[in-house]
């Protein structure tokens, strides 16, 4: 059976940086699940497919062309949509955003299901994501659900689009990481919530090691 470790939490955890962390140090692979619903955003803007037509929608999730560049220098690996580096492009707010209006459809996580399953290959896997311990990866070794103060989210969020060039306002981000939040826990599927026996764990001033080292104890003990 190939190991896998699921990290769910709402963005601005410090998911992302602490499973590819986590990955280069088991040696396992890396499955950005948030990545999928935000290629699947920009894939139906360039189709000309509305965020309410639920069957298109379906469609390209199942056979959008899609694919992870592996970064040798441990850099985040590059995101493919048909053969275009499209990885800042799906970064922006607007496509976060977007990216939880087509995940809010059932037959949306149906159609992306086998897809990310299929990431579970040898030697092992970290799966980020949402619902990856309670949906995607049930049978998972070592499950994690990392948070930390909205504020807290708002307030890296708002770092890293500064540092992009983008210009925001802190008080707009809060409120909208609030309102993503409340979208991903209250919808009728896969909502996200911690898995049963998934640990909680609370990045609310931690840095990146220490978070880092909490994981590495619970997944190796
Ligand atoms: O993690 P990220 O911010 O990239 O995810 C974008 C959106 O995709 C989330 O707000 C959420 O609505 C959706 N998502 C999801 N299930 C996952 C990962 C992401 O519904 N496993």
């Amino acid at each position: 059976k190939v190991p896998v470790i699921t990290i769910d939490g709402p963005s601005g955890s410090g998911k992302g940086t602490i499973c590819q962390l986590l990955a280069a140090r088991l040696g396992y692979h890396y499955l950005d699940s948030g990545a999928l619903y935000r290629l699947l955003a920009l894939a139906a803007k360039r189709h000309g497919v509305a965020f309410d037509n639920v069957e298109s929608l379906a469609v390209l999730a199942a056979h959008m062309d899609i694919s992870f560049r592996t970064q040798d220098n441990g850099d985040a690996p590059r995101v493919m949509l048909e053969g275009e580096d499209v990885s800042s492009l799906i970064r922006t707010e607007s496509v976060g955003t977007e990216a939880s209006l087509v995940a809010a459809f059932p037959e949306v996580r149906t159609a992306l299901l086998q897809r990310q399953r299929a990431f579970a290959v040898m030697p092992g896997l970290v799966a980020d994501g949402r619902d990856m311990g309670t949906v995607v990866f049930t049978d998972a070794d070592a499950k994690i659900f990392l948070t930390a103060s909205p504020e807290e989210r708002a307030e890296r969020r708002y770092n890293q689009l500064i540092d992009k060039g983008e210009s925001v306002s802190l008080a707009a981000l809060v409120e909208r990481v609030r309102k993503r939040d409340e979208r991903d826990m209250n919808r009728k599927v896969s909502p996200m919530v911690p898995a049963a026996n998934a640990i909680l764990l609370d990045s609310t001033g931690m840095s990146i090691d220490e978070v880092l080292q909490k994981v590495v104890d619970h997944v190796t003990a």
